[in-house]
């Protein structure tokens, strides 16, 4: 029977696109809640005539409901939905050979940074690091095959120049991959710049509830998406049943919980870069990002995370120590507030000599706005910022360094 609500005529507003999901494929019953076929295999009609699932490796209508949802929101031809970010990271860099050229930005995730480590190490894989956000792209050189670049960037929320980068990459016949994580759809839509394909860890803002491990990438292209479906089944590496249906039910606030955590995180941002006992505050809703005006022409919104400097490693340590109301954790996009230290926790793989290049500040605490109010995460802040063995004023900042990242050039 036809869902009258996917085909009632005019093209439905943004908040009407999320929250409907198409049923489960061949659901009978209309549930509005999308069933969880907890199963390994189907049975088949005879031993000759296979039915349309036939291993959960494989297929599983639950994961399938799920894939179609974010390919829809994505603008996407077809989604792979994967046990971890890591996983969706691992597949994309699956489709080059020995010997083929990744480039990547130089601000990544530290577990990005460590499988492209082992790439170069153990796969013969030329993986080179550039300054994609304020280097020029001569870095994207012919006989590059794959680009990768985070939207924004993680800790330090740089907006790499999404359409410039992929002119380029179809210049030089590359593919770009571009991890949204930080931004979700609700914000930001990479295919719609050029990007080949979109991939988000799922376990941060899509699933919104820290219950989830999880990574979706979603392709422009059928050719794209048909190596990476036959990646997830030939390497295993699908999300199970139980784990898709908590991320589609996670997936049903994304738009309400991102609206509501960002406009937090923006408030929280301006306080603290009014504070003269802080030294530098990243995030690209004030107008001293430096690429305030680049990430507003492309995106609808700074996210929900907010990093900043103290000037001192062990003050910044004890102030995430004092802080009561957020969890010490690496993650973020959750509807609780969490706070790191990414030079100790999320990027501490990160080999120092990158750490350097990358101007990773040692003293960076990144803080996750979740769903408290924005006045008692503020009070809590306050505290920690004001106890008193911290009141010392922090150590100027470096020439260049003040709210933005200091250009590295390779
Ligand atoms: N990409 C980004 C930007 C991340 O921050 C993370 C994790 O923090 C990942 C990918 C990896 O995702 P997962 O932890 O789901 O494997």
């Amino acid at each position: 029977m036809p869902d009258q609500r996917h085909s009632s005529g005019a093209e439905p507003g943004k908040h009407t696109r999320y929250a409907l999901l198409e049923g489960s494929p061949g659901d009978p019953w209309r549930a509005s809640s999308p069933p969880i076929y907890q199963t390994a295999t189907f049975e088949q009609e005879s031993p000759e005539g296979f039915g349309r699932y036939d291993y959960a490796r494989s297929g599983n209508p639950t994961r399938e409901t799920l894939e179609r949802h974010v390919a829809r929101l994505e603008g996407a031809v077809g989604c792979v939905a994967l046990a971890s970010g890591v996983a969706a990271i691992t597949a994309v860099t699956r489709l080059l050979v020995p010997g083929d050229r990744l480039v990547a930005h130089l601000d990544l995730y530290g577990g990005t940074q460590r499988l492209l480590s082992c790439l170069a190490g153990e796969r013969g894989i030329d993986v080179v690091h550039a300054d994609l956000v304020d280097g020029d792209l001569d870095a994207l050189s012919p006989g590059t095959r794959l680009v990768l670049v985070e939207s924004l960037t993680n800790p330090l929320w740089r907006a790499p120049d999404l359409r410039a980068i992929a002119a380029r990459c179809r210049a030089i016949g590359a593919l770009l991959a571009v991890d949204a994580t930080a931004m979700s759809p609700w914000l930001q839509r990479p295919l719609s710049f050029g990007a080949d394909c979109v991939l988000h860890s799922a376990t941060k803002l899509l699933s919104g509830h820290g219950d989830v491990t999880a990574g979706v990438i979603s392709s422009a292209s059928e050719d794209l998406h048909r190596r990476l479906a036959f990646l997830q089944n030939a390497e295993g590496s699908g999300l199970a049943p139980f784990d898709s249906w908590l991320l589609l039910r996670g997936m049903r606030t994304l738009g309400v919980r991102v609206d509501r955590q960002q406009e937090s995180a923006t408030r929280i941002a301006a306080w603290l870069a009014r504070r003269p006992d802080v030294r530098a505050v990243h995030q690209p809703s004030l107008p001293s990002h430096p690429d305030v005006l680049r990430h507003a022409a492309q995106a609808e919104g700074p996210g929900v995370v907010v990093s900043f400097e103290t000037g001192d490693e062990e003050r910044s340590l004890e102030i995430v120590r004092r802080l009561q109301r957020f969890a010490i954790a690496v993650s973020f996009g959750s509807v609780d507030s969490t706070a790191s230290l990414p030079c100790r926790m999320s990027h501490a793989s990160v080999p120092p000599e990158l750490r350097a290049l990358r101007a990773l500040p040692g003293d960076l605490i990144r803080l996750s706005i979740g769903l408290e109010d924005p006045a008692d995460l503020m009070a809590d802040l306050a505290q920690a910022l004001a106890a008193p063995s911290l009141r010392a004023s922090p150590s100027p900042a470096p020439e260049g360094r003040r709210g933005r990242w200091t250009p590295v050039s390779m």
